[in-house]
């Protein structure tokens, strides 16, 4: 586990040193954030950013005049997103909790202690453990620690974790590693740390070929010959 630890740390100064601070989430408000973790689902973020234009457009990002809109009209703004009757039905079941139960605030919908809050999340229909965990992080300025896709992928290629690593095992891997800095640091760095992630995965550390000539990962690569690994596909819960 040491040296786990040790890996993990360094890998963020590596990612940080190449890509500098990345200052995500992109959005306006902790509300884009979470209709943002909902359309990024199964998406680019080049089209997540189509859809909420639209939705700008069309009305302001307050979760009452959202609601109102019908399914075909917030379904024909959210078209970019794609599986837009998809995220149409899951964006208003967020917002209709939101309105209904919390009365439209975000702050007493993040009221709390991280783990039931989460569990709040996770009860509204598709919102799963990323997109939840993606709300908390950054939304709601809880310390939850986000896993996905390229996470897995880059953790499988360097052996830091074996294949069969469910989205927990991952998270808790990452939570016992990283929190050595002070707790009022820690949301910046958990924040970077998975957008550090994100960044190496798109760049570099894609599902065919990935480029470890120019990655900032590079020196952190095992000696086996076996890697990197070929492995795409998601993280399980
Ligand atoms: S591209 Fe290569 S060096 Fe970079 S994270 Fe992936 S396996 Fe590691």
């Amino acid at each position: 586990m040491l040296y786990l630890i040790r890996e993990l740390r360094q890998a963020y100064r590596l990612m940080r040193a190449s890509h500098g601070h990345l200052h995500w989430w992109p959005a306006s408000s902790p509300l884009e954030v979470c209709l943002g973790a909902i359309l990024t689902q199964n998406t680019s973020w080049m089209n997540v950013e189509r859809a909420i234009a639209n939705l700008k457009n069309a009305a302001s990002i307050d979760p009452r005049h959202l609601l109102r809109l019908d399914h075909s009209k917030l379904a024909a703004l959210l078209k970019p997103a794609g599986y837009f009757n998809v995220k149409t039905r899951r964006l208003r079941s967020f917002l209709s909790v939101l309105v209904n139960e919390f009365d439209g605030e975000l702050d007493r919908l993040f009221a709390g202690p991280t783990h039931q809050v989460r569990e709040r999340l996770l009860g509204i229909h598709g919102i799963g453990p990323e997109t939840a965990d993606s709300m908390l992080l950054y939304a709601g300025g809880h310390l939850s620690f986000v896993i996905d896709a390229y996470t897995k992928r880059i953790f499988l290629r360097h052996a830091w974790c074996p294949a069969e690593a469910t989205y927990s095992h991952l998270q808790a891997v990452c939570v016992r590693s990283l929190s050595h800095t002070p707790r009022s640091a820690r949301l910046d760095y958990w924040q970077d740390y998975h957008a550090q992630l994100v960044m190496v995965g798109k760049e570099y550390c894609r599902k065919r070929q990935p480029r470890c000539e120019r990655c900032p990962l590079r020196p952190l690569l095992p000696r086996s010959p076996a890697l990197p690994r070929d492995c795409g596909g998601g993280v399980r819960s």
